[in-house]
């Protein structure tokens, strides 16, 4: 045991590495009862068009549990895509988001609105992802179009072939793609030009200095260029202020995302906004 081992020995084990498991044990356990009662739900960021109006909205998993602090998804679901747990949140995510789908297209003041999710790589490459996605579709009766699926580059990037043709069979059945966090991979040009995406989503890494950082501002402007060229849409997350907003219509951004427009919030929060705004 480690109590034991001699100076010069070497450790493989130490007193950290098992609170770190056991942190991990511990949130695992947490993270499957979390599934089992009502601490999951969806927040919807709105996203918006060159006008402000909104369009649509991206869907965000939150762990609110009942009786402590809400768990960040960026802590959360790496834990449940290592776990496989993203398995069966990813496909209760898929089906919230039908089902608010279906509310929407049943009115006529929201029928319009594109709905965008996360899709995790272990999810994405399940053996029955596709049929899942067309069956939820089907039992909600939603209008297909307008359910967009958000994969980041480093999903499209491993096995491109297999990727490529479950897009395929995806975009049969209505489904568009967004390119998530783009510009944080090694996506070319070429690789871009071989995927069936619809719209690319400049990561908010770059949107955030796009006033101060030269760099930013050139790599913003050439993905711009770039998308126009492959007759891609850009939208832009994590806009927060009016100085960023005006750079990216000035560039020819065409949708946008970020705090400037609306935070994730529950949906009764969200329709107020539509009409609000539209
Ligand atoms: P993402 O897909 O890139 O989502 C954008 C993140 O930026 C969200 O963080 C959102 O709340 C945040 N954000 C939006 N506007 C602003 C802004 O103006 N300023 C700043 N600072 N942040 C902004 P969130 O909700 O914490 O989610 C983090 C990540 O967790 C997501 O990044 C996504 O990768 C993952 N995620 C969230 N929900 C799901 C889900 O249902 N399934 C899967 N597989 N992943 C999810
Ligand atoms: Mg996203
Ligand atoms: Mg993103
Ligand atoms: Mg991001």
């Amino acid at each position: 045991q480690a109590k034991y081992a001699g100076r010069n020995t070497i450790r493989f084990f130490n007193p950290d590495m098992q609170a770190a498991i056991d942190a991990r044990a511990t949130l695992e356990t947490a993270l499957r009862r979390a599934m089992n009662s009502d601490e999951l739900s969806l927040y919807f960021q709105p996203q918006v068009d060159r006008d402000g109006r909104v369009i649509g909205a991206e869907a965000l998993l939150r762990w609110l549990p009942s009786d402590a602090e809400p768990i960040s998804p960026t802590r959360f679901i790496p834990l449940a895509e290592e776990t496989g747990l993203i398995i069966p949140i990813g496909l209760w995510v898929l089906e919230q988001a039908c089902a608010q789908l279906g509310a929407w297209q049943a009115d006529a003041s929201t029928r319009e609105l594109v709905l965008s999710i996360n899709v995790s790589a272990c999810q994405f490459h399940q053996p029955d992802f596709v049929v899942q996605v067309q069956e939820t579709i089907a039992e909600f009766g939603i209008d297909a179009t307008h359910l967009k699926l958000e994969l980041t580059e480093s999903l499209v990037l491993d096995r491109i072939d297999q990727v490529i043709a479950r897009m395929h069979m995806l975009k049969d059945l209505g489904v568009s793609f967004s390119l998530d966090d783009f510009g944080t991979g090694y996506s070319s040009l070429s690789y871009l030009k071989r995927l069936p995406i619809d719209q690319v989503k400049i990561d908010q890494s770059f949107v955030r200095d796009l006033a101060h950082d030269q760099n930013d501002a050139a790599i913003v402007r050439a993905v711009l260029a770039m998308s126009r060229s492959l007759g891609l849409n850009v939208i832009a997350e994590g806009v927060e202020t009016a100085e960023q907003f005006d750079f990216l219509l000035s560039h020819g951004c065409e949708q946008f995302q970020g705090y400037l427009f609306g935070k994730p919030a529950p949906i009764d929060d969200f329709p107020a906004k539509v009409i609000g705004v539209g």
